[in-house]
């Protein structure tokens, strides 16, 4: 039952085999949203490797599991820091190789290099013998690894203070080619440098970045990495609607396989159910949740209520709720016609079965597909406001 298909779900419900539908579905759906995803971070200490590990988690350094950063030596162990919400998405702060008393190979062993699915070396400055080594060992093993040049913030600020013609575009394009220069000395080809700065997460080489672990990844790990990306990017939110609009048959399918059963009251509770849970994934996954907009607010300079004012979905910065759900697709004019039960009969039931299958099933679908949009042009007005911020404050 690896890779389940529609098609044999189908065939399991025309079979009238409503508990092998249901189990296809449930595990398929779970799968999707557990695909595990090990992301190695390293570089000496100072590098920036916490402050990177948690903006990439969407999370400020004082939140509750936060790394720890400063300029101490606080990654002296290969510490886990899962995402706060996709358990399967864990960033690994490991040590600099070059704080360790291994060599390449033998740190290589040391921090389980197997389990990572690709590894970022992030430097503060040019990339150092040690992180070469590094690179050409994980090479070596046949991982993937991607330089990050952090803080160019910094960089550029300095830059912009001494030159009196600064050119942004022309400072980078320096820095980049000497990280790739200093690279191609030590015997790296074509290495893969992203100029970051973990307090612009939106700007510089990160979206660069995103784009290229996406492009490299494998197909089934693509959706995780995605998800646990936090919405720098209009491109980004659609994206995940993407995703999530990809699993929205497999829903309205396992729903409908519910309503097939002949027990009325069963059909509407899994149903409420399935709302929620997919509802909150959705709010979550565009970081419209409370605990995701008092974080943007505090990375974006922006105020709390401010975000909360460009909000128009009921369902955002709130408790989702069967109740909750249920009003909001009362206010749906479409939904509201097509849950009076006697709309059913106009759907023609999809797997020539009863018609209360294809009212469940067409009712989930469009609630969950009208619902993902409306939080979809959320995501995309908050992002505007906190970019908005960012740039005025
Ligand atoms: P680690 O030892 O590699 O984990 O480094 P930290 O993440 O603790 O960062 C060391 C210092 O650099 C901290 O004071 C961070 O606030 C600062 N820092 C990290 N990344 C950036 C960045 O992108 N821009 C700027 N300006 N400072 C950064």
């Amino acid at each position: 039952m690896d890779c389940v298909s529609i098609e044999e779900i189908k065939a399991a419900l025309q079979n009238n085999n409503q508990d092998l539908a249901i189990a296809m579905i449930q595990k398929y759906l779970d799968k999707k949203n557990n695909t595990p995803l090990n992301i190695a971070i390293t570089g000496e200490t100072g590098a920036g490797k916490s402050t990177f590990v948690n903006t990439f988690r969407g999370i400020d350094d004082m939140a509750e599991g936060a790394a720890p950063t400063g300029f101490v030596e606080t990654t002296s162990v290969v510490t886990p820091y899962p995402h706060p919400n996709y358990p399967n998405v864990t960033l690994w702060d490991l040590p600099g190789v070059g704080t360790t008393r291994f060599p390449a190979d033998q740190y290589l062993k040391h921090v389980g290099f197997e389990k990572f699915d690709f590894f970022i070396i992030i430097s503060d400055t040019r990339l150092r013998e040690n992180d070469v080594k590094l690179a050409q060992e994980i090479h070596r093993m046949k991982k993937k690894f991607y330089f990050v040049r952090s803080k160019i913030d910094i960089d550029l600020n300095s830059e912009r203070r001494r030159r009196r013609e600064f050119s942004e575009t022309r400072t980078k394009a320096l820095i980049k080619e000497n990280c790739i220069k200093g690279l191609q000395q030590q015997g790296v080809q074509s290495p893969q440098v992203f100029l970051v700065s973990s307090f612009e997460l939106h700007q510089h080489d990160f979206p660069l970045l995103q784009e290229t672990l996406e492009r490299e990844l494998p197909e089934h790990k693509r959706d995780a990495l995605l998800l646990a990306m936090c919405n720098i990017s209009l491109e980004i939110i659609n994206k995940k609607k993407k995703a999530f609009q990809a699993q929205i048959k497999y829903v309205a399918t396992l729903s409908a396989a519910v309503a097939a059963v002949p027990v009325p009251e069963l059909s509407i509770a899994v149903d409420a159910a399935l709302l929620v849970r997919y509802v909150k994934q959705y709010a979550v996954g565009f970081g419209l949740d409370i605990p995701s907009l008092k974080s943007l607010a505090v990375s974006s300079d922006a105020q709390f209520n401010d975000l909360k004012a460009v909000i128009r979905s009921p369902l955002a910065a709130a408790k989702i709720t069967p109740n909750l759900i249920l009003k909001v697709m009362v206010q749906c004019a479409s939904t509201a016609a097509l849950m009076a039960a006697e709309e059913g009969s106009r759907f023609i039931p999809l797997f020539g079965i009863p018609a209360a299958m294809g009212l469940s099933y067409t009712t989930t679908y469009r609630t969950l597909n009208g619902f993902l949009d409306m939080l979809a042009d959320d995501a995309q007005r908050v992002l505007e406001k906190a970019l908005h911020c960012n740039t005025t404050e």
